[in-house]
């Protein structure tokens, strides 16, 4: 009779664990999902952030451009006026005007030229990091499908063995199911029956004591382990 039971809490204890890693499976998938869902959140924030980059570059450009315009057109004016001077004083302060503008037209045409070729390595870079972010966000999507798909069959799987582990129940004695419930429930393993390995309980890897070796063998009781107090056999 224990000997049946003893078989069946064996055959119990498989399902359990199956059960177990079945519902690890559940649980860690929103984890999971929101960490595939940031990674591709992240993708697109950094494209997005070159893009803004290049917006920025393309606009200081041309607000440079339109201050050379402006200075250039100054220019103009000031080597107009040079013609109406009637002193010397006058003649010489307008063309240092003219220096002077002359000047920022240099460090000007330095700062845009320097903007185009920021410009261009945005440029050269975009087009690769497009490509790979998309490949990526293809990749991540995959996984996360099929991530979805892996737990649906999990779930098929959970519930196939609620009815199997319900017909094993029904068929070990209603003490020894209470004792093997008590001790799966307090287990983070939620392994309640194990081997005797050698001389030790598979469970904790303690030493058993003969005389509990002698009880296992006779078969007439439940034999805990002193330790982990999981049941042997
Ligand atoms: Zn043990």
């Amino acid at each position: 009779m224990l000997k049946d039971d003893i078989e069946k809490l064996i055959r119990l204890q498989e399902i359990d664990s199956e059960i177990r890693y079945y519902k690890t499976i559940i649980e860690e998938l929103p984890a999971k999902k929101t960490q595939m869902e940031q990674s591709i959140e992240d993708v697109s924030k950094n494209l997005s952030y070159i893009k803004n980059e290049q917006k920025k570059i393309q606009l200081e450009k041309k607000e440079r451009e339109l201050e050379l315009h402006s200075i250039e057109e100054d220019i103009k004016k000031l080597q107009k006026q040079l013609d109406g001077v009637k002193t010397n004083k006058e003649y010489t302060a307008v063309l240092s005007e003219i220096d002077n503008r002359k000047k920022k037209i240099g460090d000007m045409e330095d700062i845009i030229l320097m903007l185009m070729e920021k410009e261009d390595k945005i440029n050269e870079g975009l087009a690769d990091i497009e490509n790979k972010s998309a490949e990526m966000k293809r990749e991540v999507e995959a996984k996360l499908s099929k991530e979805v798909e892996k737990m649906e069959e999990v779930k098929k799987l959970l519930e196939e063995k609620t009815p199997e582990r319900k017909k094993i129940v029904a068929g070990i004695s209603h003490t020894v199911y209470e004792i093997y419930e008590k001790i799966r429930i307090g287990k983070k393993d939620s392994i309640a029956i194990c081997k005797m390995e050698g001389q030790s309980c598979s469970g904790c890897s303690m030493f058993v004591p003969v005389h509990l070796t002698e009880k296992i063998k006779a078969g007439k009781e439940l034999v805990h382990c002193e330790n982990c107090s999981r049941i042997l056999y």
